[in-house]
């Protein structure tokens, strides 16, 4: 199967100009200045794109595909995620995570739903473990969790400062990431600790004394939520000054919006490439109204259009640095020769045109095919 995406503006994320993409089966076989290859089968699908704009599909690092909530009883349970949903959302991976409740859900059913995604177009990896310190995993041992299944890429969503949370202590989480660390190595995956990061006081203390206590690389911790309130927001800046990473959440129901808090970082002189944003989708929210994976396009446009933050800026945020933070990058988060073919091209107010997920158009002209 072979796709000519031709006279598209390119930010791959970096901006590139006007080229003619060539797709070869699910990866990027060419990428050429217009019209300077001449399509000569028939079997060739040609898409004109002139005047529109391409970036890579957006990752999504935390998502509840399997549905979170049920913290207000069990009325309160909120569904599995539909694909459809997803790649309106111009979303072309998710990472997929269990949250609070570790018993009505389980991690073989986040798995299966991971595997169906995949098999409707998506790519997915998941995390193993849930809210709880000690942490559930598919074979008693995070070690083995990564090496033995494939799309296991770390121990998440571990809740601190929140009052859901098993308050762990530092023993707990190293005992976890030590086990992390050594999968990552033997399996040649990121080993993430993904830290669910709650309004409580003491916000991101055990986090930096994690890294002030050992020798573990600070980059196989990545806290979220981290804008959702004003004194965990300062801590994620340090955090982020101190060489570590952080992701954001997008959505109205964040303390400080996603396009506040970027352009926050942008005048404090954090180095954006620490910084990530993931939609929390399906997940709980108090007044029981699951987050939207919509919510994750509509705030990187609002930085567009309201804080005129360049695409160049604001791109990496949702593909390159999550792709490089999750070790799929260049496979995943770039659009270059030799990646995955995972395109989203927008009309110039960054609207949703036509999406190509692993080779295959999934939207076309704003429709789910
Ligand atoms: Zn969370």
């Amino acid at each position: 199967m072979i796709t000519l995406i031709k006279n598209v503006e390119c930010y791959c994320p970096a901006y590139i100009g006007i080229k003619d993409i060539l797709i070869a089966n699910d990866s990027i076989y060419k990428i050429v200045e217009p019209n300077s290859w001449i399509p000569c089968s028939e079997f060739i699908s040609i898409l004109d794109c002139n005047g529109l704009i391409a970036m890579p599909g957006i990752i999504d690092g935390h998502v509840h595909i399997t549905g979170g909530g049920g913290e207000d009883g069990f009325s309160s349970r909120i569904t599995e995620i539909d694909v459809k949903d997803i790649f309106l959302a111009g979303v072309t991976t998710v990472v997929g995570l269990l949250g609070a409740d570790s018993q009505t859900r389980s991690l073989k059913n986040l798995l299966a739903k991971a595997k169906s995604l995949e098999i409707e177009g998506l790519t997915t990896f998941i995390y193993s473990g849930s809210y709880a310190a000690p942490i559930i995993t598919f074979t008693e041992d995070i070690t083995s969790d990564m090496v033995l299944i494939d799309k296991v890429i770390g121990a998440g969503e571990i809740a601190i400062a929140d009052h859901r949370s098993s308050y762990p202590d530092l023993k707990d989480i190293l005992s976890i990431a030590t086990k992390a660390h050594i999968g990552g190595l033997i399996s040649g995956k990121a080993g993430l600790i993904h830290f669910h990061v709650g309004d409580g006081k003491s916000g991101l203390d055990l986090v930096n004394q994690l890294i002030a206590n050992t020798d573990l690389p600070i980059d196989q911790f990545l806290p979220t939520h981290t804008n959702r309130n004003k004194n965990l927001f300062e801590q994620a800046i340090q955090f982020t000054k101190n060489g570590g990473n952080v992701d954001l959440t997008s959505g109205e129901q964040i303390g400080i919006s996603v396009p506040d808090a970027v352009q926050k970082l942008l005048d404090e002189g954090v180095a954006l490439h620490r910084v990530t944003i993931s939609s929390d989708a399906n997940g709980s929210s108090p007044n029981g109204e699951a987050g939207k994976i919509q919510t994750l396009a509509d705030d990187i446009k609002q930085c567009l259009v309201e804080k005129k933050i360049l695409p160049e800026i604001i791109f990496p945020l949702v593909t390159e640095n999550v792709a490089k933070r999750i070790r799929q990058y260049p496979k995943k988060g770039t659009i270059k020769e030799g990646s995955d073919a995972d395109i989203l091209i927008m009309d110039k107010d960054f609207n949703l045109r036509n999406l190509f997920s692993n080779g295959k158009l999934v939207v076309s002209d704003g429709k789910v095919i």
